[in-house]
């Protein structure tokens, strides 16, 4: 790891891998069997429960969370050491809440909704999702025309929403919805809270993604909702929504550095014991270039990641570099992976080894909180402006 952790810092760090490689290294096997007979890729609430009871006892719970809220605080820098050893592991598993929801209702929540909403949520009690991405409008969300309209004392809020993860376990659901169409991302669009079961909410449908991952379509039909329920100011929503993404695209980074670690040490210790045509793997160049190069873009990917951990930490404003982490770490890891896959010949391409699935999440990750274009587009931008 690049970087001085304080002792204490180390040690939760180090529980961390214990915990991976003691609990849920063992399931692995299990989940690849779901994902080899098509089902969901998660742990069944009889694998899940005693899990969270003992990281709830070890404290690995509510790590990020402000102190006031029952939390521990950690800083960015080492919660995303913690989530690059939680992702070397295909089993899937994180230590509540989920992170970037919790920084979106930090920055804007009032002080009633961070009693009623973040507090539970805070303490692993409460689960959440948000609902960004429309038919018409994803990477690129601020044409969203899913509209909340002021009537009396209710926002009436009309439209539809697809690709969202989590909706079924979520308590309550972080709904962006435009306000003032004409001013889009600058000024025109509001974040809604909305609680589970609130009459003209509807999840139409399931639907089943690669990787045995599922995201949801969704429904507003007149959902009314009281100003108690608005997520901080009347359009302005964009920004605190970008921090949230920001926060998941530099854990996205540490997710992609534990994957491809793991599937590099996997090349190695392999490619040091096949033999073809009577020497090693790990003796031919093809294979050993592989290696170097794969040691040294993770090297890259993980101290880019270190470095905006400790700009977030500072406050300094990471999204640029949280696009460049989100283009470069997911693509690293994908090469990696798949060089992986393929030093193992057929073994390599067997639903019984943690490739398949990581090839998949890492898809996924090209694609959502932005598509690897989009990001570009971004960077370039900043870029030819002189602002990165
Ligand atoms: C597994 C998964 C989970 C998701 N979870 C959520 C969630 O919880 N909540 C939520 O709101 N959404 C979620 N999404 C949706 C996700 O954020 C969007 O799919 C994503 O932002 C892309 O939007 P789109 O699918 O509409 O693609 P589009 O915006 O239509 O883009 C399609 C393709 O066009 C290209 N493209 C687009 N713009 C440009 C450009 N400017 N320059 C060059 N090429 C471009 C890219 O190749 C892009 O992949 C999830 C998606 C997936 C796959």
């Amino acid at each position: 790891m690049p970087f001085d952790f304080a002792e204490d810092e180390r040690m939760i760090i180090d529980l961390v891998g214990k915990f991976v490689d003691e609990k849920l290294m063992p399931l692995e096997k299990d989940i690849m069997a779901r994902e080899a007979a098509g089902e969901p890729v998660a742990l069944l609430p009889g694998e899940e429960e005693p899990l969270l009871a003992e990281c709830r006892e070890l404290g690995l719970w509510a790590l990020d969370a402000p102190e006031d809220f029952g939390g521990a605080n950690l800083p960015t820098t080492v919660m995303l050491a913690i989530q690059e050893k939680l992702k070397s592991t295909v089993t899937p598993f994180i230590f509540p809440p989920d992170s970037p929801n919790l920084h979106m209702l930090e920055a804007v929540a009032t002080p009633e909704q961070k009693e009623k909403y973040m507090l539970p949520y805070a303490q692993g009690e409460a689960k959440s999702c948000i609902a960004i991405s429309e038919p018409g409008a994803g990477g690129d969300p601020a044409q969203m025309k899913t509209r909340a309209v002021r009537e009396g004392d209710e926002w009436v809020i009309n439209g539809r929403k697809i690709w969202v993860s989590n909706v079924p376990k979520a308590d309550f659901i972080i709904l962006m919805a435009a306000t003032d169409p004409d001013k889009g991302a600058r000024g025109g669009i509001t974040a809604f809270i909305v609680e589970k079961g609130t009459k003209g909410f509807i999840i139409e449908r399931e639907i089943p993604m690669i990787g045995g991952a599922r995201t949801y379509e969704l429904i507003m039909d007149d959902l009314r909702l009281k100003d108690s329920q608005v997520l901080g100011e009347v359009g302005a929503g964009f920004a605190p929504m970008q921090k949230r993404l920001t926060v998941r695209r530099l854990e996205m980074g540490a997710m992609c550095v534990g994957m491809a670690q793991r599937a590099l040490d996997m090349m190695v210790e392999h490619t040091q014991q096949r033999e073809t045509f009577g020497t090693k793997l790990s003796d031919r160049q093809a294979i050993q270039w592989w290696i170097a190069d794969g040691a040294t873009k993770i090297h890259a990917a993980r101290l880019m990641v270190m470095d905006a951990a400790q700009k977030q930490d500072r406050g300094e404003d990471v999204r640029t570099v949280a696009s460049m982490i989100k283009v470069f770490a997911t693509e690293m890891a994908t090469e990696i992976i798949d060089q992986a896959m393929q030093s193992f010949g057929a073994m390599g391409m067997a639903r019984e080894m943690p490739f398949a699935i990581m090839g998949q999440r890492l898809r996924l990750a090209r694609i959502y909180e932005g598509p690897t274009e989009v990001h570009r587009m971004v960077i370039a931008r900043r870029v030819l402006k002189g602002q990165a």
